[in-house]
């Protein structure tokens, strides 16, 4: 008999939202997460959720609008449609778990603006939106008895008949392998971030799950789109929260001009990310920054405002740069911070399309950052993902509740555990060749930084993937120098390193093959957007020798044609 009906992989906003939502629809779910799930990187989302619920002065359609433009017409636009009318529910559900949203002088549900949206429809608690919310699903989890895997790592996913029936993971405390049998899998398993260097992304954030559905044969879309920030702090890539821009802060230059004038007229420095992070790199490149910088300048908010609603990114700029927000403006410069693409799903969250236009294991669905539904398409809106990972979330818990119920009690072959087992005493088995996953791993960080950042070309692109290339054939004898069972994080960082190289590749080739720019992808040689020969998704699957096989899918356009993108 199967273990769960249900199992999660990942106890971020959106593993925890399908958990709630499976254990509500009856199901015998489990979570499973790598950390103790209020580490998971959702934890540091500080700016807020979207919603458009402000009766007569914003609208669903605005904010699908908002979310279409953003995304430069890549998003599909029935996805985004579904998401932005869920998202007022979402809210009021968030609220009624417990999540306490701040509240305007009326005592109404408080909002700030964010870039690229044409009302300020950001719900937020503080700067620490995402911690408000994640703990008190976590609470949610507890009271309902949900099963948590906490520290236990995902090594594979099991398929059998082209069905997934679980996962093989490590169980970190005791390095033990397990099988864990469920009718249904969710992944919910987050983003790639740290294959860059610097990353504003926690260093868990690896890819894992993006790689173990592409292996185990499920499609990946638009991978290529990679998401920098306009700003992150100087030396160590830490974020400062758009919520500093949305209270009103500027960005400057050397000279101490509000550069954005030149570059976004109307927005200013509230276009949307894809657009400030390249007005940024401009002025660097064309010397009108210091050390590799530019400024935001929060000043004239007043230190009362700093100090209350800006609280985190105070101290973090206080800490770490030791700068005093209140009386000078702080160096920061575009970063590394969210991966647009991922596991290709349908609105359903399905990883597989039954009608076969694309491939993927059934019984296998996705949600958060590890998926590509795709609401972001080139460029993500600030506090867009959040309301993704709620909305998608549920949609997952529901969709893999109904999928398990109809499953036959189908028994799992043991072949799967024998097989990681055999994988990972041949990891400890290779001889010390002096090689070691950190330095591997800085070097495939320096790489995508350099040729995948915000400008790129094909020389670039080109060279990146031959340095993946390269380290994945070091990776075929990196060693594993610490043999123990107890909390192995010298394995742990050693698979990890694996999943993100696979995620390079493919992140690598989308941007090779899409010969236009649009959104975050913006190419030095090809500058103009190409609907006639580019209005598609990119598509990655696993070929036989390993190596990515790309290909393409149709954008899903209901009502928004494209338009030329200016703000
Ligand atoms: C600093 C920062 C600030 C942000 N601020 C905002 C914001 O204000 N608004 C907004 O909309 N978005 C924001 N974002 C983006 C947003 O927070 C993330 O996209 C979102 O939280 C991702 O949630 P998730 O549930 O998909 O994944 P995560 O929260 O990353 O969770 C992933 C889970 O998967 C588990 N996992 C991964 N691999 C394995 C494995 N091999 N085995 C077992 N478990 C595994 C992890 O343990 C973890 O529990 C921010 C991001 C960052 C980095």
């Amino acid at each position: 008999m199967a273990d769960h009906d249900v199992l999660v992989v990942g106890a971020g906003l959106a593993g925890m939202r399908a958990a709630i939502a499976a254990h509500r629809a009856g199901a015998n779910v489990a979570m499973m997460s790598k950390v103790h799930p209020v580490r998971s990187h959702s934890n540091a989302a500080q700016g807020g959720i979207n919603a458009a619920m402000r009766g007569a002065e914003d609208s669903i359609d605005s904010h699908v609008y908002d979310t279409v433009k953003g995304s430069d017409y890549l998003g599909d636009q029935d996805a985004i449609e579904f998401m932005c009318a869920e998202a007022p529910q979402e809210i009021i559900n968030l609220e009624h778990m417990g999540v306490i949203f701040n509240r305007d002088e009326e005592g109404r549900l408080g909002t700030r603006a964010f870039g690229g949206a044409s009302y300020a429809r950001t719900f937020f608690v503080a700067d620490i939106t995402g911690q408000a919310i994640l703990h008190v699903m976590y609470e949610q989890i507890l009271k309902a008895g949900v099963r948590s895997y906490e520290e236990w790592f995902v090594t594979d996913l099991i398929v059998e008949d082209g069905e997934c029936r679980g996962v093989v993971a490590i169980e970190m405390l005791t390095g033990k392998l397990h099988q864990v049998t469920a009718k249904a899998v969710v992944l919910a398993s987050g983003g790639v971030g740290r294959a860059f260097e610097p990353s504003t992304n926690a260093l868990i954030c690896t890819g894992d799950g993006i790689a173990l559905a592409y292996r185990a044969g499920a499609t990946l879309l638009d991978m290529e789109m990679v998401q920098y920030h306009p700003t992150t702090l100087a030396g160590n890539g830490i974020l400062l929260s758009e919520a500093a821009r949305g209270e009103g802060a500027y960005l400057l230059n050397s000279k101490g001009e509000r550069f954005m004038d030149g570059y976004a007229p109307n927005m200013r420095e509230l276009a949307s990310r894809d657009v400030v992070s390249r007005a940024e790199a401009t002025e660097i490149e064309e010397g009108r920054g210091v050390d590799g910088c530019v400024f935001l300048d929060v000043r004239h908010l007043g230190a009362e405002a700093i100090r209350t609603k800006l609280k985190y990114i105070y101290e973090a700029a206080l800490d770490y740069a030791g700068i005093d927000m209140i009386t000078e403006p702080v160096p920061i410069r575009p970063g590394q911070h969210y991966i647009m693409g991922g596991v290709k799903t349908d609105p359903q969250t399905r990883t597989w399309d039954p009608d076969g236009a694309w491939k993927g294991p059934r019984g296998l669905f996705a949600a958060g950052e590890v998926a590509c539904v795709s609401v972001h398409g080139g460029n993500r809106l600030g506090a867009n993902s959040l309301l993704e990972t709620v909305v998608f979330g549920k949609v997952a818990g529901e969709m893999a509740s109904a999928h398990a119920k109809e499953q036959p009690d189908t028994p799992v072959s043991g072949a799967h555990l024998a097989d990681a087992e055999a994988r990972i005493q041949a990891l400890f088995g290779r001889p010390d060749n002096g090689e070691r996953t950190a330095k591997l791993r800085l070097d495939m960080g320096n790489a995508m930084n350099e040729h995948l950042a915000v400008f790129r070309n094909e020389e670039g692109m080109r060279s990146a993937l031959g340095t993946v290339h390269g380290l994945q054939e070091r990776y075929e004898e990196l060693p594993v120098v610490h043999k123990g069972g107890v909390y192995n994080t010298d394995l742990i960082f050693h698979l990890e390193l694996g999943y993100m190289l696979e995620c390079a590749e493919t992140i690598c080739e989308g941007g090779l093959l899409r010969k236009e720019s649009r959104g975050a992808h913006y190419r030095r040689d090809m500058t103009e957007r190409d609907d006639t020969a580019w209005l598609k998704h990119t598509t990655a699957n696993v070929g036989e020798d390993g190596r990515p096989v790309m290909g393409s899918l149709p954008v899903t356009v209901t009502k928004w044609e494209p338009q030329k993108r200016v703000y």
